[in-house]
């Protein structure tokens, strides 16, 4: 980057909210560019593990086991007024004011999801988005000691509108220019706005969530509504790893990927971004960097429009998706009608499901799509109502999709050969095989309780322990 960065979209995982220390920490990576002059919007996920804590309560109470849901509560609450307290705040001031009230609101939802045994996926929304909700004030706390002025505000009131996909939803087009509108004014009085990521609000002022890591996704919105020099997104990672770090030891940090490239690798199961964050930040070219918190000035990697392909390592990543199933489709010669496949996509299409994988035989005798497993039950019905009755749809758990991802296999020879070689040579059966036209990936689908020691075969046979950058 040539020019001095003007204004920085910094968006702080779970693990660099996760205490009081953590908070602080994250807090001064904020406050060193604010003192360079740099406008600052400061994005939070909850903390470590409290979003997987509230489904949970929240499930508990559906169930009608409202002691578990206010024990989780109770600890929730504890966790909060600790970090509070410990980062300063007066046992009356208006930081633990708006937490204890911010729990017996939530304490409120969940009592009436018990009363109801009903959890709807706004309802849920709703209970879930509290964990960025209750973060916000933290941040806000820990800037101020450290000298920042801060304000924070929900998602919702920085103006990110969306749609009405409870659980999973998009940003309308509208958004942009309400957030440019309601964050200006911050900015413009030299006041940090600290945004409760994860969540938005539909028109009519409901709270929606932007899907599961959704504050990567909270945080490049706002870069572009804002026309952010870049995003930075602080982790507990180097950075964008050639694989999962807790599975292969030896994983690397990836200097620079493609926005197209980062996008396979979250959709292909690589948790380290949610994979639309970096759609928003396409059209503008603002580049992402995802960022160490423990070592700063460790460059990380650079997410951006080009490659940056290396011919000699046209693989960059390997990833992998658990928990998925495969729907076969099977009947002789039915097939060959072209609405009978039409019919089974409109089916899917209807339900909103993802397809991770899709193939079909020549012969037209049998489709299989790969889902997500918790989607399995409500894709087999949907195409059983589809399709005839001389159709069978079978689902076959246990599976994992398995995928390598580099813009430099395009075009290359024996990319696959070698995929297959080494998932052969480690006694891996392959149960299916697709290929992008975009040839940004290659996946296959896999026993699941082989996934792991065939991504770390995988691994070792692109050598991309060795790759040490794109360039
Ligand atoms: P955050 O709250 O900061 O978004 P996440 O837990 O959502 O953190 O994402 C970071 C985690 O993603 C890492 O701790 C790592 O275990 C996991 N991960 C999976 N695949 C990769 C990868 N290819 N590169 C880096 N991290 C990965
Ligand atoms: N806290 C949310 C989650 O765990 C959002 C995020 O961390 O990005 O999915
Ligand atoms: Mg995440």
């Amino acid at each position: 980057m040539s020019d001095a960065p003007t204004l920085l979209v910094m968006k702080f995982g779970g693990t660099n909210m996760g205490d009081a220390r953590a908070i602080r920490h994250s807090a001064s990576l904020a406050g060193r560019s604010v003192r360079e002059g740099v406008r600052v919007v400061v994005v939070v996920s909850a903390m470590a593990g409290v979003t997987n804590q509230l489904l949970r309560l929240a499930d508990a109470a559906q169930t009608g086991d409202i002691a578990a849901a206010n024990d989780e509560i109770a600890a929730m609450r504890t966790r909060h007024f600790t970090a509070a307290q410990e980062l300063g705040a007066a046992p009356d001031s208006d930081a633990v004011r708006e937490i204890r009230e911010m729990h017996e609101t939530l304490r409120q939802a969940v009592y009436g999801v018990y009363l109801l045994r009903e959890l709807t996926p706004r309802s849920r929304d709703l209970i879930v988005a509290f964990g960025e909700r209750l973060s916000a004030p933290l941040m806000t706390l820990a800037l101020e000691q450290s000298g920042v002025r801060a304000h924070h505000v929900t998602g919702g009131e920085a103006g990110i509108v969306t749609d009405t996909h409870f659980g999973n939803a998009r940003p309308l087009p509208s958004a942009y220019a309400r957030i440019k509108d309601r964050l200006s004014g911050l900015l413009n009085a030299g006041v940090t706005p600290v945004v409760a990521g994860f969540m938005g609000e539909t028109e009519q002022g409901a709270l929606t969530t932007l899907g599961r890591g959704g504050t990567d996704f909270s945080a490049t919105i706002i870069g572009k509504a804002l026309g952010a020099t870049e995003v930075w997104a602080w982790k507990d990672v180097d950075g964008v790893m050639s694989a999962d770090p807790r599975v292969v030891k030896d994983a690397r940090n990836i200097e620079i990927l493609s926005y197209g490239e980062v996008m396979e690798l979250a959709y292909f199961g690589a948790k380290v971004l949610h994979p639309l964050a970096v759609t928003p930040l396409q059209e503008s070219g603002i580049p992402l960097r995802v960022k160490s918190a423990a070592d700063p000035d460790f460059p990380g990697t650079l997410v951006q429009a080009d490659p940056h392909d290396d011919a000699r390592h046209p693989v960059k990543a390997v990833t992998a998706i658990r928990n998925v199933s495969i729907i076969n489709v099977t009947g002789a010669g039915v097939l060959g009608v072209p609405e009978v496949v039409a019919s089974l996509f409109s089916a899917i299409a209807r339900e909103n499901i993802t397809l991770l994988m899709v193939s079909q035989s020549s012969s037209m005798s049998n489709v299989s799509l790969a889902v997500q497993s918790v989607y399995a039950e409500r894709t087999v019905s949907a195409l059983r109502a589809a399709v005839s009755g001389e159709l069978k749809v079978e689902e076959q758990p246990g599976v994992a999709v398995l995928a390598i991802v580099g813009s430099g296999m395009r075009g290359q020879k024996g990319v696959a050969a070698k995929l297959f070689g080494a998932l052969a040579g480690d006694d891996v059966n392959i149960l299916m095989i697709s290929q992008g036209s975009s040839e940004l990936n290659i996946s296959v689908a896999v026993e699941d309780a082989q996934v792991e020691h065939a991504t770390r075969a995988v691994h070792g046979a692109f050598a991309l322990q060795e790759v040490a950058s794109g360039v």
